[in-house]
């Protein structure tokens, strides 16, 4: 049996993990789940897979944890330090699925234990990937890529040389507004974001899909995880959402990953690997779907993208000051505080200003300066939203 923990198990990724484990139970020992908010979905899911624990990240939940546990043997616990111990207990497969900065600490955790980790938390490698990527060498463990993607670079990269890559397109959808008129942008609601034409996804990465910030991560994230040079990735619109990503090789072939948009691909490829087994995902028609289509990105409608760039060029903890600035920017657009085209302005204030007195292209040198950078950014980006509010 193979032993699982999966961080974040009540979100989208983490249901999408969920699902998979369940046709299969008898492989699998579950060490850990954890969660939020929802402790009965928590509970519900801890007792169907025989978990050990069930950790809520909010210590108000306890009790309501423990009580819908009780008498199942399941351990309960909660707050941010029980969700990193679950994540450092030693298993062989763990899911990165938190949303956020919040999924750093732990996943650094389940390196720390050695096994493999499945990583949808793309924070953790745009807030710290040099660290995290260090950590896995030093503690002989494995990230394999979960955003769909990545996931897909990696595989088109299975028996490939990096060294004879040339360049790596990961596609974009443009998301809920994608074909709305520039001039209309100012005004779109959170419920107008809210909605992915082509992926069910969590609320908060639904919504930079919009505005592109997932994107702009992403970019980053292929920076830290394939060790590529910020100017050999790209990134093109294709609005059907089926050819995840293509790598360019220097004969000039182009190996694309085509699939159906469907989470459990990704999720149960870094199941599974190094094999490959049936998956329960659509296949797709070519003829039926006919077209694929690809553009170009309009950099007047998604500075989020040119911001990453910028980002990728200081390096330093300039990832972890932009992920966090997003963070509270994103918040402050779904509190209603400020517009969904003012959150990039207020990343670049932020960003601006610590490039020019916080020392921010400094490399950190453990996880304790890139949580002390993620504080002040948000630090700096509260402050310019309530002046300007
Ligand atoms: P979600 O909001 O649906 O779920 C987030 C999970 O994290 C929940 O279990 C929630 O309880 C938990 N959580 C929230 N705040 C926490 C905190 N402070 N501490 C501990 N746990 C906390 O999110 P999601 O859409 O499943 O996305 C999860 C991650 O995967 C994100 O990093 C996202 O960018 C990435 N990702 C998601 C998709 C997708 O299809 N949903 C695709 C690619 C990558
Ligand atoms: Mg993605």
């Amino acid at each position: 049996m193979r032993r699982i923990s999966i961080l974040g198990a009540t979100g989208s990724i983490g249901q999408s993990t969920i699902d998979l484990i369940r046709r299969d139970i008898a492989s699998y020992d579950v060490i850990a789940l954890t969660g939020g908010r929802n402790v009965d979905q928590l509970a519900r899911d801890a007792i169907e897979l025989g978990a050990k624990l069930a950790v809520t990240c909010e210590p108000a939940l306890f009790g309501a944890l423990k009580d819908r546990l009780a008498g199942t043997g399941i351990e309960a616990a909660a707050g941010d330090v029980a969700v990193a111990e679950a994540a450092s207990r030693p298993a062989e497969w763990i899911m990165s699925a938190i949303v956020g900065a919040a999924g750093l600490v732990p996943g650094m955790e389940a390196i720390r234990q050695g096994g493999t980790l499945a990583l949808a938390n793309k924070e953790t490698l745009v807030a710290a990937g040099p660290l995290v990527m260090a950590a896995t060498r030093d503690h002989n463990a494995r990230i394999l890529p979960v955003d769909s993607e990545h996931s897909a670079v990696f595989q088109a990269l299975v028996g490939e040389d990096i060294e004879a890559v040339e360049r790596i397109i990961i596609t974009a959808s443009g998301g809920a507004l994608r074909d709305w008129p520039f001039e209309r942008l100012a005004r779109a609601t959170v419920a107008d974001a809210s909605t992915h034409p082509n992926w069910a996804m969590g609320q908060r990465i639904t919504i930079d899909s919009a505005s592109m910030f997932n994107k702009a991560l992403e970019l980053i994230e292929t920076r830290e995880f394939f060790g590529v040079d910020p100017a050999q990735i790209e990134v093109v619109i294709h609005p059907e959402s089926l050819v995840h990503a293509l790598v360019g090789f220097r004969d000039g072939a182009l190996m694309a990953h085509v699939g159906a948009s469907d989470m459990r691909h990704a999720i149960g490829f870094a199941l599974n690997w190094p094999e490959r087994r049936e998956l329960p995902v659509a296949r797709l028609d070519l003829a039926k779907i006919g077209t694929l289509t690809f553009r170009a990105p309009d950099p007047q409608r998604y500075p989020a993208l040119r911001l990453a760039q910028s980002v990728m060029e200081a390096g330093g903890q300039s990832g972890a000051a932009f992920n966090a600035a997003k963070e509270i920017a994103l918040d402050a657009f779904i509190a209603g505080r400020i517009g969904f085209l003012d959150m990039a302005g207020f990343v670049e204030d932020v960003l601006d200003k610590m490039w020019s007195s916080d020392g921010l292209n400094r490399a950190a040198n453990s996880l304790d300066d890139i949580l002390e950078t993620d504080r002040l950014a948000r630090r700096r980006a509260s402050d310019l939203i309530a002046i300007s509010a």
